[in-house]
């Protein structure tokens, strides 16, 4: 019978001995042992010869099919083994080159001021406290004494989550809430992130704001001069400081101070508008309706508060003068305080 011959099954051998890689001994299987390959259209003339045939025909064409499947499998397992000794050959580790240089990220400024706000006052014995960012205008507004026709409660400047809801748009809340947890005496400060409807040169949508307080018996403007007085001289050394008289809802008398410029030392320049002097902070006594709104007694007690931007001290601390650089994460500007 000569449908399977010698021949056929060297042809075979030779395809397979001559691959040279892992997909092409693939190839050559689905070529002789496929749906469509040559051992498998062998198979199907089976039904076409004679009965006294079939019996050596199968047993040919079952050593062919062996013979073919054990050669395929001994090339396929040399030619994995090459392609690995290749792989391991190609990755190997030069350990003579110099590593990859690991960027370290570093503290951004607004941070670093924050804590460093949050140590002084800690060391003058206040406490730290947070709050949400999502607040209660009972708390943001009512509690403490901003009217309901207050601007600062308009639509434009304030971000309402509900009619009852705001991003706090400063960390007097914070206060509201602490003082509901805690009874005079006491000193505290509440850093943290405040939102106003605002953008331009010297505004930002998101801003840091840390505000103090400091209630407790015969507490007075003296008190006040003399804790933030410090709090300056701390940060920006040895300086001159001036109060003057100002306005805030919750203060009754409220001033705002103003600490010598520290670039021109009081000569006029462009950062202090030729005044001689920088706005650092809003201060004043705390109003009896704010103490009487969380339930203190108000004949007994009295107290001050203060307010700043974390990133107007930042600016003024570094140099910096534009405030939207802290926003940009430009990574050269964040870099320079690594
Ligand atoms: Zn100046």
């Amino acid at each position: 019978m000569s449908i399977i011959n010698l021949e056929m099954k060297e042809t075979a051998l030779k395809r397979i001995e001559e691959s040279t890689n892992v997909l092409e001994i693939e190839q050559v299987r689905v070529e002789l042992l496929g749906k469509k390959g040559t051992i498998t259209e062998l198979s199907k003339k089976m039904k076409e010869i004679s009965n006294e045939e079939k019996r050596e025909f199968g047993q040919k064409l079952n050593e062919l099919r062996d013979s073919i499947i054990e050669a395929i499998e001994n090339k396929k397992e040399i030619l994995k083994n090459i392609e690995q000794l290749s792989k391991l050959k190609d990755e190997t580790l030069d350990i003579s080159l110099p590593g990859r240089k690991v960027n370290k990220g570093g503290e951004h400024p607004i941070t670093q001021t924050t804590n460093y706000l949050k140590e002084i006052f800690m060391n003058m014995g206040f406490d730290v406290s947070e709050g949400p960012e999502i607040e209660k205008t009972e708390y943001n507004f009512d509690a403490l004494n901003i009217p309901e026709s207050h601007p600062s409660r308009d639509y434009q400047d304030t971000f309402y989550i509900k009619e009852n809801e705001v991003l706090r748009t400063h960390t007097s809340p914070v206060q509201v809430r602490y003082m509901l947890e805690n009874k005079p005496p006491f000193r505290m400060i509440a850093p943290g992130k405040v939102y106003r409807s605002d953008y331009d040169i010297s505004h930002t949508p998101m801003f840091h704001q840390l505000e103090g307080l400091m209630v407790g018996e015969n507490i007075s403007f003296a008190n006040l001069k003399a804790i933030l007085t410090e709090f300056v001289k701390k940060v920006f050394g040895e300086t001159k400081v001036r109060f003057r008289p100002h306005f805030f809802p919750f203060t009754e008398p409220s001033a705002e101070m103003d600490v010598e410029c520290v670039i021109c030392k009081g000569q006029g320049c462009r950062l202090c508008k030729n005044s001689g002097w920088l706005e650092i902070m809003g201060c004043g006594m705390v109003d009896p309706e704010v103490l009487k709104a969380v339930g203190y007694d108000h004949e007994k007690y009295t107290g001050f508060a203060f307010g700043m931007g974390i990133e107007r001290v930042t600016m003024l601390r570094f140099g910096i003068d534009d405030l939207r650089a802290f926003f940009e994460n430009d990574v050269r500007f964040l870099r320079q305080f690594n």
